[in-house]
């Protein structure tokens, strides 16, 4: 049984209808990525998942049993922690501070080792407790939100764009911790427009156009799979049939995968 599992889940604001029958599962110590260009419904799928959206059709499964009406905290409390996009710490309140909300809805017994558990995977928040956390940069903060989220000792962590913003050599790092972090037994559901980079440390991906799964699979065959591209977008032909169409579809899975790096790089 796979530790988390989406049944033909669709969700919208409103009348207007993002994610359409989507089916996905996460098996329990994988990294799954969740690729497509802005506005292909990631966050959506991520906010779903923790409860800040309700579908309006479809199941979501975890450890077999439906979660799709519990509120956030429940969610929270049966081991799915959100790291949202765009990190949204508490600005004015300390490190201290932010790790304790993250650890709201678990026992004050767990609460210390948890502590410790995070201080060990990140230092630097050892040694910056007292600090006001609106005070860190970009990178330090999105470790913070990380941290966070690990203080309620998940099963499941969501994380929405950790790379966003961040200067490259800190983005690095942060795909490092999620390897770790797998290693220490979390699952982890990673929603990303760095494709290339999210792709590299993932077991599986799935690739989202207009609240849709358009393709999905294993990292590798995702970014090497001749097959997979002549499959569903002709690119692996492209050498062979010459030709518009096959240039467009191979521009078209380029710019799915690869939306940053596009305009600057076209092999
Ligand atoms: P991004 O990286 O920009 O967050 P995404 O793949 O995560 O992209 P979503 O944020 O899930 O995409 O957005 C999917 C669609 O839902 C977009 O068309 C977006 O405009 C729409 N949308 C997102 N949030 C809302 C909202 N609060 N109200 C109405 N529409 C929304």
């Amino acid at each position: 049984m796979p530790l988390l599992e989406l049944k033909s889940v669709s969700v919208g604001y409103g009348r207007n209808p993002v994610l359409q029958n989507v089916d996905l599962t996460l098996e329990r110590g994988e990294i799954v990525t969740l690729l497509g260009a802005n506005g292909a419904g990631k966050s959506t799928l991520v906010k779903s998942i923790s409860g800040l959206l309700r579908p309006e059709a479809g199941s979501i499964l975890l450890d077999g049993e439906s979660i799709e009406t519990l509120a956030p905290a429940e969610r929270l409390r049966r081991g799915i922690a959100h790291v949202p996009e765009g990190r949204q710490i508490f600005a004015g309140m300390t490190v201290a501070e932010n790790l304790e909300l993250g650890a709201y809805a678990s026992s004050e017994a767990d609460h210390a080792e948890r502590l410790e558990f995070v201080c060990t995977l990140f230092p630097i928040l050892r040694e910056r407790m007292r600090d006001i956390a609106g005070n860190f940069s970009g990178g330090q903060q999105q470790m913070l939100a990380i941290a966070r989220g690990l203080m309620s000792k998940p099963k499941i962590l969501l994380l929405d764009e950790p790379s966003l913003g961040i200067a490259p050599l800190l983005v690095s790092e942060i795909f490092r911790l999620i390897v770790d972090l797998r290693a220490q037994g979390i699952t982890i559901l990673l929603a990303e427009q760095n494709a290339r980079q999210a792709l590299s440390i993932a077991d599986r991906g799935y690739v989202f156009e207009n609240g849709k799964i358009m393709l999905s699979g294993a990292s590798r065959d995702l970014l090497n799979s001749r097959e997979i591209a002549e499959r569903y977008l002709g690119m692996g032909s492209a050498t062979e049939v010459s030709g518009a169409a096959s240039a467009a579809l191979a521009g078209k899975l380029r710019t799915v995968l690869f939306p940053a790096s596009t305009a600057t790089d076209q092999g």
